[in-house]
């Protein structure tokens, strides 16, 4: 298994794979369209946490890449069915503005709330902010963090994600928070049941060699690395997840799948 010929469809991530920070990655839109072509099946699942579904395919759509709105799997979007159908009702939203149109369903209370959902905001971190979710984790709500990413990849470099910040209040509050992005099965698992496929037949593709990879190899799939967005020699040396192949850049993947 995990022999590469063998992959029917595809769990693709998007910053670090698809685009850096906007930029499309040379050859994206080109691979896109040939494994469309050969009738593989694709679902992006993405930790983006700053923008609305409705706006990540838009921007994708801009770049040129062939994505469309349905075939995206966001972090936001999975936190709002979580609270919807399993979860606490009422939540505080320590979310960038622009994300807030996917929690619509959900019940915003910023003074008692019983989960508190903690995105990306940017240099919006402040003391206060952070003791202010500390105390409303004591009084009972559930941390629900987005994601817990390391750092992620800017124009500038690599750059602090909100997994520090997010660490930072388990540690005080000896709670562990609810992780709904990637590296979580339950959002792997959306991808795979909308696939339709066995977890075998279905590849992983990433920049992130813990949370896309080692998070894709966890469930089942098979990994592939590429040397793209965050992707560094000497982190994934460090890291305990061994990807099953490795590429230059999504642009490599058809062939990787042997398609015309
Ligand atoms: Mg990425």
């Amino acid at each position: 298994m995990h022999e590469a010929a063998s992959v029917r469809g595809l769990l693709i991530d998007l910053d670090g794979v698809c685009h850096i920070d906007g930029m499309v990655v040379p050859g994206a839109p080109e691979a896109l369209r040939r494994i469309a072509a050969a009738g593989i099946p694709c679902r992006f699942i993405t930790n983006t946490t700053t923008r609305s579904r409705r706006a990540l395919a838009e921007r994708l759509g801009g770049m040129g890449l062939p994505i469309a709105e349905g075939a995206v799997f966001s972090a936001p979007r999975a936190a709002a069915s979580y609270l919807r159908e399993h979860g606490p009702q009422r939540a505080r939203l320590v979310v960038a503005d622009a994300v807030r149109e996917d929690f619509d369903a959900v019940a915003v209370d910023e003074i008692a709330p019983q989960a508190v959902v903690v995105g990306d905001i940017g240099p919006n971190w402040s003391y206060q902010l952070l003791d202010g979710i500390f105390r409303q984790v004591l009084a009972g709500a559930q941390l629900v963090a987005l994601h817990k990413g390391r750092y992620w990849q800017t124009a500038q470099g690599l750059s602090l994600d909100i997994g520090a910040f997010v660490a930072g209040l388990e540690y005080a509050t000896r709670r562990e928070a609810l992780v709904i992005g990637k590296p979580a099965p339950a959002f792997f698992l959306q991808g795979i049941a909308d696939l339709g496929l066995p977890a075998e037949r279905i590849a992983i593709v990433g920049d992130d060699i813990d949370s896309d990879i080692g998070g894709g190899q966890a469930c089942g799939l098979t990994g592939i690395q590429v040397r793209t967005g965050k992707w560094r020699a000497d982190l994934a040396a460090a890291s305990p997840v061994r990807p099953h192949r490795t590429i230059d850049s999504i642009a490599e993947l058809p062939s990787l799948l042997g398609l015309p």
